[in-house]
């Protein structure tokens, strides 16, 4: 078994033994995504497994472990790690755990200290952790994170912003049912193997010819395009994305016969990255820090160009707009100093999507999170009053929330969409 060894602070380390010898779980929120980035931590090494929703347990699970009053996606994400140890069937003994840190000011930071607490709880303080973060936290002697590996995950980042937003675009209308589905499991399983086998799967040319081909054969499913309500979904990252976090708010709202919009991933990514830029002219700091935030962001920007290029292919669908875009939407409303959380982001989203013509806005806020509070229940108001057409709900994520209280809400803000359609087009 590998040795224990901890830091000058008592820090428990993930070794270079472990990560021979350890499975590593991580807490899964976009399905698409993560299993792409699965792979991409497999071909780097770690034997890495993320970790599968199941609903109710882990709730009381996090409630075991987890003060009731953290923000519910800490609850929720250190619930499923640790239901996961005791009822996954892992050698507690050959697991490591790995979370992502900010490295802001929000509680997304700490919530690895969190786990650590909860852990030492429920016994399995010998179970290392792994930061996940790109500022240099928590280094470990069996985990690193160079430059290629970062262009890697961002690369699993756009293939899956891709396939969701086709994804979301065709299923509605499809005439043959399971097919965008089936094609959806088509692109991930090419998509990994050709990561696996394919050395020029990470050069540029190749992306975008993959992109390209992501979006031709999304265009071919046959559709009959008829006329459904478009609701757009924002919020805190992890509710917005994660059916156990939303309790499957996109299989709901599709159920209730809405074509779903959901923001890629890729946006949150850019926009960590132009904080650390904005931080600098805001307030100073070092060089640096300013330089790597604004060589991730055009990295991150060309990738989105040949995203949003790949999905003009096809008139049909709704191509999303460019991160400055987006961001230039915000003025008058927050400035760019604001960043806890999703920060400026989230009205940002709820702009776009009204700009683009979906006026029609579920905004998800899980229990305890003041950023997103202010950020985006506190800007409903605003936008509301500039855009009365905006039809906008706030739903709160915690334990104690029924499903049935979510859903009468967002049924109400439906009834509000239904009405506002044209009478020729609500039939
Ligand atoms: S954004 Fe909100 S939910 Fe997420 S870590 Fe910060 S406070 Fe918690």
């Amino acid at each position: 078994m590998a040795e224990l060894v901890y830091d000058k602070t008592g820090r428990l380390l993930f070794t270079e033994e472990m990560r021979r010898e350890y499975t590593v779980l991580i807490p899964q929120m976009l399905p698409i995504h993560f299993k792409m980035l699965e792979k991409v931590f497999r071909m780097r090494g770690y034997n890495a497994v993320m970790l599968n929703v199941s609903w109710r347990d882990i709730v009381s699970e996090g409630l075991k472990y987890v003060h009731n009053d953290t923000c519910y996606p800490a609850l929720l994400v250190i619930g499923q790690m640790i239901h996961t140890i005791k009822y996954g069937g892992y050698d507690p003994h050959k697991v490591a755990l790995l979370i992502t840190q900010t490295g802001g000011g929000c509680r997304a930071s700490n919530y690895i200290y969190l786990l650590r607490k909860a852990l030492a709880r429920a016994g399995y303080e010998y179970i290392p952790i792994i930061s996940l973060n790109v500022s240099g936290m928590e280094k470990n002697p069996g985990f690193s994170l160079d430059l290629k590996f970062i262009r890697q995950m961002l690369y699993g980042v756009i293939y899956g912003d891709i396939i969701m937003n086709l994804a979301n675009q065709v299923r509605p209308y499809e005439i043959h049912e399971g097919q965008t589905d089936a094609l959806i499991d088509s692109w991930v399983d090419r998509l990994v193997k050709d990561f696996e086998v394919n050395k020029h799967s990470f050069r540029r040319a190749h992306i975008r010819e993959q992109l390209n081909s992501i979006s031709d054969e999304f265009a071919a499913i046959p559709v009959h395009r008829t006329q459904k309500i478009k609701v757009g979904v924002v919020g805190e990252i992890y509710v917005k994305y994660s059916p156990l976090g939303n309790n499957e708010l996109e299989a709901f709202l599709r159920a209730e016969d809405c074509e779903v919009i959901v923001p890629g991933l890729l946006d949150f990514v850019i926009f960590k990255a132009d904080n650390r830029v904005v931080d600098h002219y805001l307030y100073g700091g070092h060089r640096f820090t300013k330089i790597a935030g604004g060589f991730i962001q055009s990295m991150c920007l060309d990738l989105q160009q040949d995203l949003i290029a790949a999905i003009s292919r096809h008139s049909e669908f709704r191509v999303p707009c460019t991160f400055m875009h987006l961001k230039s939407l915000v003025e008058g409303y927050l400035g760019y100093g604001n960043k806890m959380g999703e920060g400026w982001l989230l009205p940002g989203e709820m702009l776009e999507l009204i700009d683009s013509g979906v006026a029609n806005i579920v905004c998800t806020q899980p229990f305890g999170c003041l950023p997103n509070h202010v950020a985006g229940k506190g800007m409903i108001r605003r936008i509301k009053q500039n855009i009365p057409h905006a039809n906008i709900v706030a739903i709160d994520y915690d334990p104690g929330a029924t499903r049935i209280n979510q859903e009468n809400r967002i049924k109400l803000m439906l009834a509000n969409a239904r009405m506002a359609m044209k009478p020729s087009a609500a039939e």
